[in-house]
């Protein structure tokens, strides 16, 4: 997740507010007027998620996609890093015999630095990133854009070969050693302010399916971002919080 500021946060869900019905605890939530957020882990399928909870109303925080109604995520596109198996995988979709041309024409290098809401790691991360407009520039790194592959009915046109990093909104993911300094992969909801699938409920029951799918894809595509810093396609450094 990209270290948002709250005031970027509640613009984006003031403009979402515009179209879709925010619930004013989910408001005050993502805007960080809440006190009482506590994490609920859960362990789906060997991925924990950590499920906010407003303990004050004992509601937890769940999440379902929206789409076909809904494709604000690929309006406001903040940005769009490529595992290597994204580059092999959407260079042939788009027509490119050669990953290293594609490289050339249809990305870019972006930095930025990631801390998960309950996660105890800043990473900072540098990687090859799919524009998102053909004459996009370095400025443009983290600022909303319409996706350039997105169609006037909402459709990805290069689905079902999107990168890696569309088929996670909105969660966000990290690997972190457990006590026996084995990795353990977390994930949690990045609050953007620009999804409107967020709904309370006492009970995670309703979720479990999402999350039942969400952690097959999470886990692949953490191993996927192992691969792609191992060959030296991206750069990610972790700083444990924990060790002072
Ligand atoms: S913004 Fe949220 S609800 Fe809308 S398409 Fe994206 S993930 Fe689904
Ligand atoms: S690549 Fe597809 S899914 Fe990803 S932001 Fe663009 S249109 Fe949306």
């Amino acid at each position: 997740m990209a270290v948002q500021t709250e005031s970027s946060v509640k613009d984006s869900l003031d403009l979402l507010a515009r179209k879709w019905k925010i619930d004013p605890k989910l408001y005050d939530l993502q805007t960080g007027r809440r006190d009482d957020v506590v994490d609920t882990p859960i362990n789906v399928g060997g991925v924990v998620f950590h499920i906010p909870t407003l303990s004050k109303d004992r509601l937890h925080v769940l999440w379902k996609c929206l789409w076909p109604d809904c494709h604000n995520c690929c309006e406001r596109q903040g940005r769009l890093p490529l595992t290597k198996d994204d580059i092999g995988r959407i260079a042939k979709k788009v027509g490119y015999d050669s990953n290293s041309e594609f490289v050339r024409n249809e990305t870019r290098i972006s930095s930025w630095q990631e801390q998960a809401a309950f996660g105890n790691v800043i990473t900072t991360l540098s990687m090859i990133s799919l524009k998102r407009k053909m004459d996009e520039r370095e400025e443009d790194d983290g600022t909303p854009l319409r996706c350039r592959f997105l169609d006037e009915q909402g459709f990805c046109g290069i689905h079902p070969d999107k990168p890696g990093v569309c088929w996670l909104y909105p969660f966000a993911s990290w690997l972190e050693a457990d006590a026996r300094k084995q990795p353990v992969v977390h994930a949690t909801f990045q609050f953007t302010g620009d999804c409107p699938g967020f709904y309370l409920d006492k009970s995670i029951d309703s979720m479990m399916p999402v999350l039942q799918e969400y952690s097959g894809k999470i886990y692949s595509y953490n191993m996927a971002v192992s691969r792609t810093t191992r060959e030296n396609y991206g750069f990610v450094n972790l700083i444990d919080l924990r060790r002072g």
